[in-house]
């Protein structure tokens, strides 16, 4: 089963749980029955303008809290699923969680989204953009109001096809983002013809002392002229803040803004800051 699953992604999923001294197997017969136990949620974490210091939207992250294995991380669990085919259910369950929140908070915060993370299998999945648009039926949810977040390795792997659903979204008026952009192996050509909205760029260039703005202002550069919105994720400090709003980054993410949060917390962290969540200069 394991080399039907893909040996190399089944590998890497094995090791960092080895690192963590966490059994695979029992990682997975947990995480089979997670959802029905009601062990998995949403936390929510705000994307500021940085022009504004408002709240643009809040990212929606998975967590899973096991009374068996207690708090593991979806950069440990969402390997597992996706190679054990749960990511399915997993990412329906996420994604429909996601669009009832955004549809609940409208009445406190009008025009805030929701951006969702969105697997390769989820994505490649014929039904995907049926389901998503189905979803936004059943909440009343504003398809413009709605980011899905793909990373460039579940975009490439079929870019055909990849187009095409990505053009149908857009088409549902649906936003799409490239993740982690700059880790992947994508050449830049393929970012030409595909029609995405929102470029994020991953928090390695600005984190663990590889702080490198070059980089991070070639990236800005290029998101701006293929005319992207660009993120820049992982912000911890003011300073960083201020360098960003000075190459003209729209957006930012990150624990100096604010953590992901249950809902409830995540929107009182924002009405307690209506005007502005940046840093006063
Ligand atoms: P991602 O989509 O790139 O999400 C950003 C990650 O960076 C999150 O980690 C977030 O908690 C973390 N982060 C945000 N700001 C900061 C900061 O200032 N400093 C640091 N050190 N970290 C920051 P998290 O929640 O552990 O999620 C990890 C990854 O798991 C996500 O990366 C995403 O790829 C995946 N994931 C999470 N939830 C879902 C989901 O519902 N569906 C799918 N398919 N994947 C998910
Ligand atoms: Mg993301
Ligand atoms: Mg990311
Ligand atoms: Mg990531």
């Amino acid at each position: 089963r394991a080399k039907q699953a893909g040996r190399d992604t089944w590998r890497f999923a094995n090791e960092r749980l080895n690192g963590l001294h966490m059994p695979q197997a029992q990682l997975e017969v947990q995480l089979r029955g997670a959802l029905d136990r009601d062990e998995l949620s949403m936390h929510f974490q705000p994307l500021i303008d940085l022009s504004s210091g408002r709240v643009r939207s809040f990212e929606a992250l998975m967590r899973w809290t096991s009374p068996v294995l207690g708090s593991v991380s979806p950069a440990d669990f969402i390997p597992v699923a996706e190679t054990r085919e749960m990511m399915g259910g997993l990412g329906h369950w996420a994604m429909r969680e996601s669009i009832r929140q955004m549809c609940a908070w409208q009445s406190e915060l009008p025009g805030v989204g929701v951006a969702v993370n969105v697997s390769a299998t989820q994505f490649i999945h014929d039904g995907f953009v049926a389901d998503t648009r189905a979803m936004l039926d059943d909440y009343g949810g504003t398809p413009e109001l709605l980011t899905l977040e793909l990373t460039e390795s579940s975009v490439l792997a079929d870019l055909g096809q990849a187009r095409q659903k990505l053009l149908e979204l857009r088409a549902l008026g649906v936003r799409v983002a490239l993740d982690d952009f700059g880790t992947g192996y994508s050449s830049l050509g393929h970012l030409r013809s595909l029609p995405v909205d929102v470029l994020k760029i991953d928090r390695v260039f600005i984190q663990d002392g590889h702080t490198d703005m070059v980089f991070v202002q070639a990236m800005i550069s290029l998101g701006h002229s293929l005319g992207l919105e660009v993120v820049v994720e992982g912000i911890e400090d003011a300073s960083m803040v201020a360098r960003l709003q000075a190459l003209g980054c729209e957006l930012g993410q990150g624990f100096y803004f604010a953590r992901p949060q249950p809902a409830e917390q995540a929107v009182a962290a924002v009405l307690c800051a209506p005007l502005s969540m940046l840093p006063l200069s």
